[in-house]
C-alpha cells in the first residue's frame, strides 16, 4: 500500500495576514517542483482566507486548526465545517493536544468535530497521543488506544479511511525533545493494530499517521525512513519558509 508523503504545518496563534501572505510567497518558489508528497499550511482562522487566495494555483493546500461541529447559530466566536469548505480550506487539525489542555477538547468533542468535518468534504487530521506523566506511567498505549476509539468512534469504514491521525506525544510538543523515530514507529504501529481490530487489515495499511513533535529538518529523513511514518506535523519550525521546505524535501 502506497501512503503519499503529508507535511502539515500548524502556525498556532501566529502571523498576521501580512506575514502569513509573505510566508506562503516564500514558500510557493521554495516547493513548486514538488510534487511526490501532499504539502498543507494551517494559519490561523483571521489568515486562513487570504493565504487561500495566495495558494490556489499551488501545490500547497489550505488547513485549519479547529472547527466547530454544529451547522450554524447561537455559538459566539465557533466556525463551521461549511464556513472552512467556503473559503477553500481541505484539511482540519482536530483534537490537537493544545486544545485538549487549555480548551476542553475531549474524545467526545473530538467524535462530533470529525463527524462534521467529514460530512463537508474536509479531512480531518486528528491528533492523538500521551502525556510525559502518561508515558512514565507505562500508560501511552491506554491513552492512544482511548483517544482513537474514542474520538473516532462510530465512523464508516469509508468515512475512516478519508481522514489523517497523527501521533503527537504532548511531552515532544515545542519542547525541542523529539520521539525518536523508533519510539514514534512503535506507536504508529500499536496506532495501525488498532485500526486493523476496529476496521480491517486493508484499512489500517491504507491510513496515513504523520509523527509530530519538535519536528526539525536534520530529523526528518530518520523518521521519514520508517515503514509506518507517512508525514509530519509540524510545529515550531513550520513557522520559517526555509526551515519548512527543507523539511518537506526531506
Ligand atoms: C504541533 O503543535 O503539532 C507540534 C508538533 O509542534 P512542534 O513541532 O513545535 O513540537
Amino acid at each position: 500500500m502506497t501512503r503519499k508523503p503529508l507535511i502539515a504545518g500548524n502556525w498556532k496563534m501566529n502571523k498576521t495576514i501580512g506575514e502569513a501572505i509573505s510566508y506562503v510567497k516564500e514558500l510557493r518558489e521554495f516547493v513548486e517542483d514538488i510534487h511526490n508528497r501532499e504539502i498543507v499550511v494551517c494559519p490561523p482562522f483571521t489568515a486562513l482566507s487570504a493565504v487561500g487566495a495566495e495558494i490556489k494555483t499551488s501545490n500547497i493546500a489550505l488547513g485549519a486548526q479547529d472547527v466547530y461541529w454544529e451547522k450554524k447559530g447561537s455559538f459566539t466566536s465557533a466556525v463551521s465545517a461549511e464556513m472552512l469548505k467556503e473559503i477553500g480550506v481541505k484539511y482540519v487539525i482536530i483534537g490537537h493536544s493544545e486544545r485538549r489542555q487549555f480548551f476542553d477538547e475531549t474524545n467526545e468533542t473530538v467524535n462530533k468535530k470529525v463527524k462534521a468535518a467529514l460530512e463537508n468534504g474536509l479531512t480531518p487530521i486528528v491528533c492523538i497521543g500521551e502525556s510525559e506523566e502518561e508515558r512514565e506511567d507505562e500508560e501511552t498505549e491506554n491513552v492512544i488506544e482511548e483517544q482513537l476509539k474514542n474520538g473516532l468512534m462510530d465512523l464508516t469504514k469509508e468515512q475512516f479511511l478519508r481522514l489523517v491521525i497523527a501521533y503527537e506525544p504532548v511531552w515532544a510538543i515545542g519542547t525541542g525533545k523529539n520521539a525518536t523515530p523508533e519510539e514514534a514507529e512503535e506507536a504508529h504501529i500499536f496506532i495501525r493494530k488498532l485500526i486493523a481490530e476496529m476496521f480491517d487489515e486493508e484499512t489500517a495499511s491504507s491510513i496515513r499517521i504523520l509523527y509530530g513533535g519538535s519536528v526539525k529538518p536534520d530529523i526528518i529523513k530518520e523518521l521519514m525512513a520508517k515503514e509506518n511514518i507517512d508525514g509530519a506535523l509540524v510545529g515550531g519550525a513550520s513557522l520559517d519558509a526555509r526551515q519548512f521546505s527543507d523539511i518537506i524535501k526531506f
